[in-house]
């Protein structure tokens, strides 16, 4: 199939939720993915964060499709080894107690806000069910998660809303404050706004939030769908700052490919989910946790983590060079760069030079794969240069 018959068929048959840049892909490699045609593309996007570990490791594709090989799905109504593998893994890399397998973020999210809401439940009875959020926030496209997002654009067209939510601005201590009530059972934020723009929060900033929760009982969920699994160069964001979180969502990188959602809870929390109060057919398929014990093993690794965090101030430095570009947030390989000239014009023009990047709001995006090489990374920024200069 050529790529006109591809992106024919897109458009009759695929509902238009989201804007496409004009490229196919079929295969993959490592940090390049390939059209039907040939045409070859360096990606640092990685899938939104996705690929772990690039286009078809060969020790996790090993990993998937031994365990593809064995057994495919299983209910949970029974006991998988895959499963309670990879859960150990995570409670023992993050001190949490229990964890929860959905198969996406907003899903990871949606199983926090019923623990929250649940835990101040049992404790305090009804009532005391709101949640404070962040402005500029992203927690997923379900009701309730487009509802705990801070953006006013995403609160359109399919009321009525989940209520319980407030926003308070990010890095901001009294205005956080002000939102806290006496009905407010959690606060849940991410380290660094991914969707939001690359906005990292001030370690400051989140010890007194981490402070405030414990002392009103208030839980505190750190949203690490997209800066988990390695990406900031910490097993998970809210480590490079010290604090505790009592509840971690992870999802994107984390299955290095497939669908996986993984709410988190800490000992206090442990029994707060009882028998029949959550559950998803798909969460803790086989496949999708060998793929996720995979990228578990290969990441959690102090050696790895300092070269992905090596490998992001390499990056920021030369990004800096560039002609047009103003800033870089950049936290381990998250990446966000402030650009004259609109980032979507520029990230258009990359891909069509073979770069595939991204956008955040009005910055330009690079998520690459944590095993990104230095000379990777050389090639795609010539590719950035070369379009910067033309087009600023
Ligand atoms: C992507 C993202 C989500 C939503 O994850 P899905 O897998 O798309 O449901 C939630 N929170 C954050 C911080 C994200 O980046």
């Amino acid at each position: 199939m050529d790529n006109a018959k591809i992106k024919q068929m897109d458009k009759e048959n695929i509902m238009h939720t989201y804007g496409r840049y004009d490229v196919c892909l079929t295969k993959g490699k490592g940090v390049y993915a390939y059209d039907e045609e040939g045409k070859e593309y360096i990606d640092v996007s990685s899938g939104i964060g996705v690929n772990s570990l690039g286009y078809c490791d060969p020790g996790w594709t090993k990993a998937v499709s031994n365990q593809l090989n064995s057994i495919q799905h299983i209910s949970n109504y029974y006991y998988s080894p895959v499963a309670s593998m990879l859960a150990e893994k995570l409670t023992k890399a993050t001190g949490m107690s229990k964890v929860f397998f959905g198969n996406s973020g907003a899903e990871a999210n949606e199983c926090a806000i019923k623990v929250a809401r649940k835990y101040s439940f049992d404790k305090y009875g009804k009532g005391r069910d709101r949640i404070v959020t962040l402005e500029n926030s992203f927690h997923g496209r379900t009701i309730a998660t487009l509802s705990a997002t801070g953006q006013e654009v995403f609160h359109n067209y399919f009321f009525p809303f989940t209520e319980g939510f407030d926003y308070a601005a990010a890095n901001d201590i009294e205005g956080l404050k002000s939102k806290i009530t006496e009905k407010t059972c959690g606060v849940m934020l991410e380290v660094v706004q991914g969707e939001g723009g690359v906005n990292i929060l001030d370690t400051d900033y989140l010890k007194q939030v981490e402070k405030i929760c414990k002392e009103k009982d208030i839980l505190l969920i750190i949203d690490e769908v997209q800066t988990g699994a390695g990406r900031t160069g910490k097993l998970y964001g809210y480590m490079h700052s010290g604090i505790s979180p009592h509840i971690i969502t992870s999802a994107k990188g984390l299955g290095g490919g497939l669908p996986i959602g993984v709410c988190m809870v800490c000992d206090s929390l442990k029994d707060v989910m009882g028998p029949s109060t959550h559950g998803t057919t798909f969460g803790s398929n086989p496949v999708v946790c060998a793929g996720a014990n995979y990228i578990m093993d290969t990441i959690n690794d102090e050696k790895f983590l300092d070269e992905v965090n090596k490998k992001g101030e390499y990056i920021k430095e030369n990004v800096l060079k560039i002609k047009g570009v103003k800033s870089v947030r950049q936290m381990g390989l998250m990446i966000g760069i402030e650009v004259e000239g609109v980032a979507g014009d520029i990230a258009k023009k990359c891909t069509e030079n073979g770069l595939l990047i991204i956008t955040a709001k009005t910055l330009l995006r690079m998520l690459p794969p944590l095993n990104i090489t230095y000379e990777e990374v050389d090639k795609a920024l010539s590719i950035l240069k070369k379009v910067m200069e033309e087009l600023v």
